[in-house]
């Protein structure tokens, strides 16, 4: 039933989001039947326009992600946007990718999950991938973490007016992490039980860690 979970938040609270000048990617459900029939009965809306519908487009290259048990082949389906004016075309993206990231979004979760009680070269370790692969993700993440603290405080805000923020935890990390966490607990309460993963990555259009990102997080209002 969800195709775009963006989008599905995004209905629910019947708001009006911000028009992105470009978009690439849409995240949509890990389940390629659930995609197929929300493009066939035109469910998933363009994120560059907003007015159009998708239809199925062909897919877009094959890529490879590697996830807890091994390396996942992918080939994402693609959307064009039946809008005359528009017919962007945007790729697919199943929530259990972060866009342009090579490790499924659990991965990335878990290593940046453990920052402050792990070093990431053992937490490299532990998750068979380079400590270098882990302290990039983690500063990225620590570079954008007062965004994601906003971005995420914002929808838990968005999908329960009575949501009570959590008190700071003395460390952007770990504040970062914990309005992650407060938020998709939220969002799994209110939309259905979807893996904390799938939301973040739902809820920032794929672009958790992108520095300069061309699709602007998906926002309540
Ligand atoms: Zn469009």
């Amino acid at each position: 039933m969800l195709g775009s979970l963006a989008e599905t938040l995004m209905r629910q609270l019947a708001r009006e989001p911000v028009t992105p000048l470009e978009v690439v990617v849409l995240i949509v459900s890990d389940d390629r039947a659930v995609v197929e029939a929300d493009l066939a009965a035109g469910r998933l809306s363009c994120p560059r326009c907003r007015s159009g519908v998708l239809g199925g487009w062909g897919c877009s290259r094959l890529r490879e992600v590697r996830t807890s048990v091994g390396v996942r082949r992918l080939r994402p389906r693609r959307g064009r946007c039946r809008e005359r004016s528009c017919r962007a075309t945007h790729v697919l993206l199943p929530d259990v990718c972060l866009a342009g990231r090579r490790y499924v979004a659990e991965v990335i979760g878990a290593a940046l999950f453990s920052a402050g009680r792990v070093g990431y070269r053992r937490a490299g370790e532990r998750l068979g991938l380079p400590g270098e692969t882990v302290r990039d993700w983690r500063r990225r993440f620590r570079s954008r973490s007062e965004l994601i603290v906003a971005h995420f405080l914002w929808w838990a805000r968005a999908l329960d007016g009575s949501f009570d923020p959590p008190a700071g935890r003395g460390s952007l990390i770990a504040d970062a992490m914990e309005a992650i966490g407060v938020c998709t607990r939220v969002a799994s309460l209110v939309l259905g039980r979807r893996s904390p993963w799938s939301w973040v990555s739902a809820l920032t259009a794929g672009g958790l860690l992108e520095i300069n990102t061309r699709t602007p997080w998906p926002v309540p209002e």
